[in-house]
Formats: structure tokens, sequence, C-alpha cells
């Protein structure tokens, strides 16, 4: 059997992170099994389906690397496939239309809840005729005996009693079909062996499984994965921080950190935190998802964000980190330091790219204000002299590169009988407006010869001030 699975989103919102896990889950299954991932877009519900959610959906798919070998399929192009259908369940009986009021099903519930019951439809239609000329909506007519188990890959079997599944609306009064029944037509017409989703839908599986039957077809194996819980232990949700995946890469994710994350809730090989995509296809499988529900954890998402910020290749890095360059005004294609060679010089000091954009903004651009405690700490009268010093011979440097940065720096501390610390700092506040950035012969090789004998001025001009001002 050749596997095919498929992501089938409502394209009703962003792209959450419990969906691209989902997502993540069946491409992997796919992959792992040499098969088919199918995307398929169930935009059936045309009040709250929306382009630009579909067009998040591609983006953050995309974003993701989750490649689909078929689709993207919409349901609404389909229609008429699904009037086929139950065209074809209404001749052979499966089907019926019913024309009960909202009145009556209203009462029938309050009864209901009054003697306690699960609220359910009667059956009232079921062997009545209704015209098809008058507004109504078509059942499937659900086996009224027996049990329909679902042998789910993650949850095990799941038994349920026919009597308790009601006969559900398969079309709507206004003639659109409703979800349980352009899944199963779909799944079915698609060929999808494995159908992997949110555990929300789980309840719905013993209905599509007995619509699947009606139709003569064998229904797919069922993995259904546990949801996501925020820190507090309540559904993640928008109030625990960012949900959708493009969020993520606004704020400064690698999509390799998010995926290595999200795989990692509900599924765990041994003590291992660091998966590559294809550690993860070679060692995936649906059957070891976790029953239980996972809490997400920042901390460990930007761990892992900084574990890949630190180990891959610079270039890599660099093409991610420039569109947030771009957010701080700056194109590091038009003029200052090789973006790659900034890269190399923060690999190790950001968590996030909109952080490492942050701390690189000096390399291109004049900073606003001196961080007032390095300010205050280094750009004192005692560093007057060493930045005077740096400054005659940094102007007479012509191999402005680290190496011989770093020997003219050395020797004004030497000459001044200084430690390197007490030239090097002022100097670092002085052409960053910071007490940390990477080594003072790479920063100032990257910040370049120009800005550095200006901002030397400036901070010199910044000490006079200073010493004005207090006398
Ligand atoms: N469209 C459904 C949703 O977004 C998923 C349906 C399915 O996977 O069967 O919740």
């Amino acid at each position: 059997m050749t596997v095919k699975t498929r992501f089938a989103p409502s394209p009703t919102g962003y792209l959450h992170v419990g969906g691209a896990r989902t997502a993540l889950f069946s491409w992997l299954y796919a992959r792992k099994h040499g098969g088919t991932f199918v995307l398929r877009i169930e935009d059936t519900d045309l009040e709250r389906s929306t382009t630009d959610s579909v067009n998040a959906i591609l983006e953050g798919m995309t974003w993701l690397g989750l490649e689909y070998d078929e689709g993207p399929f919409y349901q609404t192009r389909r229609f008429d496939r699904y009037n086929e259908v139950i065209e074809d369940l209404l001749q052979r009986g499966l089907a019926y239309r019913c024309d009960c009021s909202k009145e009556r099903l209203e009462a029938l519930r309050e009864e209901q809840m009054k003697h306690k019951q699960k609220p359910r439809y009667d059956g009232h239609c079921r062997n009545r005729h209704v015209d098809a000329d008058a507004p109504h909506v078509i059942r499937f007519r659900n086996p009224m005996e027996g049990i329909v188990v679902v042998d789910d890959m993650i949850r095990g079997k799941v038994a349920y009693d026919n009597a308790e599944l009601d006969d559900l609306i398969i079309r709507r009064s206004d003639g659109s079909p409703t979800y349980n029944l352009t899944v199963v037509v779909d799944d079915a017409d698609m060929g999808i062996t494995h159908v992997i989703r949110g555990d929300d839908h789980l309840n719905n599986t013993p209905r599509q499984i007995n619509i699947l039957r009606a139709l003569g077809k064998e229904p797919p194996r069922y993995a259904h994965v546990p949801m996501i819980l925020g820190d507090d232990g309540a559904r993640l949700s928008k109030r625990h921080g960012a949900v959708s995946v493009m969020q993520y890469r606004e704020d400064g994710f690698l999509p390799e950190a998010l995926l290595n994350y999200l795989v990692r809730l509900g599924w765990s090989h041994g003590d291992q935190e660091v998966f590559s995509l294809d550690e993860m296809i070679e060692l995936f499988d649906i059957e070891d998802v976790n029953k239980a529900p996972s809490s997400f954890n920042t901390d460990k998402l930007l761990w892992l964000n900084q574990h890949y910020i630190k180990q891959s290749d610079p270039k890599h890095i660099a093409h991610l980190l420039s569109p947030h360059m771009g957010k701080l005004g700056i194109d590091p294609a038009e003029d200052g330091p090789d973006l790659v060679e900034v890269v190399e010089a923060q690999q190790e000091r950001a968590k996030t790219l909109v952080e490492m954009a942050e701390i690189s903004a000096f390399f291109y651009k004049e900073f606003e204000e001196y961080d007032a405690k390095a300010a205050k700490k280094h750009l004192r009268p005692v560093a007057q002299a060493p930045l005077e010093r740096a400054r005659e011979a940094l102007e007479r440097l012509d191999d402005w590169r680290p190496e011989p940065l770093h020997k003219a720096v050395a020797d004004v501390a030497d000459a001044l009988d200084l430690n390197m610390g007490k030239v090097a700092q002022p100097l670092r506040v002085a052409v960053s407006g910071r007490a940390a950035t990477p080594g003072i012969d790479v920063t100032l090789y990257l910040v370049g010869k120009d800005a550095t004998l200006r901002r030397i001025d400036r901070a010199l001009e910044h000490i006079r001030q200073r010493a004005a001002a207090s006398s």
C-alpha cells in the first residue's frame, strides 16, 4: 500500500502552531513511507473562509518547508461531486430529506435536556416523504444498531454505540454540503490511507466511518493528535503568546527550529532534543506520539532557535536575517559590511534573528543614543586619553583588518601602561553605543574606518560635555 496523507485546514485564520504540528506529522509520515502528502483547503464554510487565510496557510507551509505533492485542492470547487454522492445516498435510501422546523428541533432539544438526555435528532423524517422542492436539509441515515470501532494509531481502539449517533445533516437547506460529508468524499476520492488530525475530530470519526461504509469504501487508518496546552494547562491560544506560525517568523525564529520544536511536542526519541529533518523522517513514528496533551514551552523553543542560529551556515542565517535588517531601515546589500561576516561575528550572541538584527544595526548606521549604563561607566574623563591615542593610531592604520586592528589597540594600551580593556571598552561603547559586542578587532573591522573615527569624535565630545556639565 502506498501511503497517502493529507493536511486539511479550514481557512478561517492564520496557520496555528497546532495545525503546523499536525501538518508536520502528516508530512513526516508520508516522507518516511515514501508516500504522498496532499494539501486540501476545506473552505466550504463560505462565511468564515477567506482568501487571506488561504494565503497565510500557504505561506506558512512554504516557510516551514512542508512541501505538498498534490493540491492545494479546494472543496468549494468540488460541490458537483458532493452533490452527486448525496444524490446517490438519497437514491439508495441511505439519506433522507428532513423539513423539521427550527421550532420543532428546539422543542425536542429542550425536552431531551429536561429529561437529562443527550440532545439528538429523533429521526422524525426518516420515513416521511418530504418534497424535494420544499425547503429541507438532507440527513444521513445512520445505522441504529451495532458499534463502530475507531482503531486509532495514537488512542488505540475507541468504540462508539451507533445508538448514540444521530442522523447528521449532510446538506444544509442552502444546498451546501457539511464537513463530515465533504471530508469523507475527499478522503475516499483522493485515496487517503492515513488521516492524521487533531483529536477534536475524534468524535466525528465514527460518523465518518459510517458514511464511508455507506459509500462502499474502506475507512483509512486514523491518528488523532492530542492538543497543545499553554503553560497554565489551558488549550494554547493567543493569550499565551504567539500562536501563528508567521508570527514566529516575524519574531526571528528559524523554520528549522520551529519544526524541531513542534516534532518534540508529544513525541520523543530517548532524550534527544535536536533533530535534523532527515533524522525526523527516519525516527518519527505516528504510533509513538503521546496520548496526553503536551505543553508549549517558549523557553525551550528559544533554546532550540539559539542552537540553530549557532550551528547553521552563516550564509543561510544571513539570508534569513536580511529582512529583519530591512525592518530597521537597513539594506545590507547596499553598503556597510558583508552580512555574512556580521553573522559570523554575532552567531553566538543572539537567541533570535530580531535580536541579532538589533545588536548588528550599528555596523550599518549611526546608533541614536548610547546605552546609558555603558556610557556612564566607560565614557568618563579617564577614557579621553585612550580614545584620543586610539584615534591617532587608527587614523594612521591602512590595513583595516582584525589582526592589525587588534595590534593597534594593544599598542595604545601598552603605550599608556593600561590593560587592554581600559582602551577597548571605551572604544567599544564609542563605536557601538553598547557595552557588549564581538571582539574589539572584529567590531572595528566591521564598523569600518570612517565610521570608527567619526564615532570616536562623537564619544570625545560626549566626554567633554559631561565634564563641562558636572563642573
Ligand atoms: N478542516 C478541519 C479543521 O481544520 C480538519 C478536518 C480533518 O482533518 O479531517 O479542523
